[in-house]
């Protein structure tokens, strides 16, 4: 698979900034937006925005159920911020009714940072990357208060008030992070997701 075709969530979100990034790494994306899209794809994105909005939308669009079976499955998934959310098995201060696609086995806290702090950037150490420290940018982002025994942590908070705060992990062909590489135009994590998908296919 030279050139594997992944898909993007696009329901809601910053959809066309995962898209130019996947793009330059590799892929070949597209939005995915219908079930049948879905069959499509060799693994999918699910990108930033508002996971509670995110929750409904899929429910209505009937792509919940078919997300989740795929995932089950086997299929390639990356989640950033509220794509984080979208794939724990647990969410703190959620909305009650929101629902995700259960793929990483972890616990994560919504708006986690603090009000005063909704939006900042620090540097990030992620396992598995090469180069320097990621230039992490955080907007009312979550963070990973527990993790299952099959899930690797690949970053922290290095330092502040949130220091060792888990910001990356992965579990299998599921991987997850807090921030937003879509972003920065710093391509590595979503290489890094590209590479997954390719040797998973
Ligand atoms: N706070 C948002 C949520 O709960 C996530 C924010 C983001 O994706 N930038 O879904």
């Amino acid at each position: 698979m030279a050139e594997p075709v992944v898909g993007v969530l696009a329901l809601q979100g910053d959809v066309r900034e995962h898209v130019r990034a996947l793009t330059g790494s590799g892929a070949r994306a597209r939005g995915v937006r219908r079930p049948e899209e879905l069959e499509e794809v060799d693994g999918l994105v699910i990108p930033g925005g508002e996971s509670t909005t995110m929750s409904k939308l899929a429910d209505e669009f009937g792509l919940l159920e078919p997300i989740r079976k795929r995932i089950a499955g086997g299929m390639p998934a990356y989640g950033s911020c509220a794509g984080m959310i979208m794939l724990a098995t647990e969410v703190l201060d959620g909305r009650p009714d929101q629902r995700g696609f259960d793929g990483i086995e972890m616990t994560v806290r919504r708006n986690a940072f603090g009000r005063q702090v909704d939006s900042f950037e620090a540097p990030v150490e992620i396992d598995g990357l090469p180069g320097p420290r990621f230039h992490a940018v955080f907007i009312r982002a979550p963070w990973v208060e527990r993790v299952g025994d099959e899930v690797q942590v690949l970053g922290r908070v290095t330092d502040g008030p949130a220091a060792d705060r888990i910001v990356a992990v992965r579990q299998g062909n599921l991987l997850a992070t807090s921030f937003h590489p879509e972003l920065t135009g710093d391509l590595r994590v979503h290489r890094y997701f590209v590479d997954l998908v390719r040797n998973a296919g």
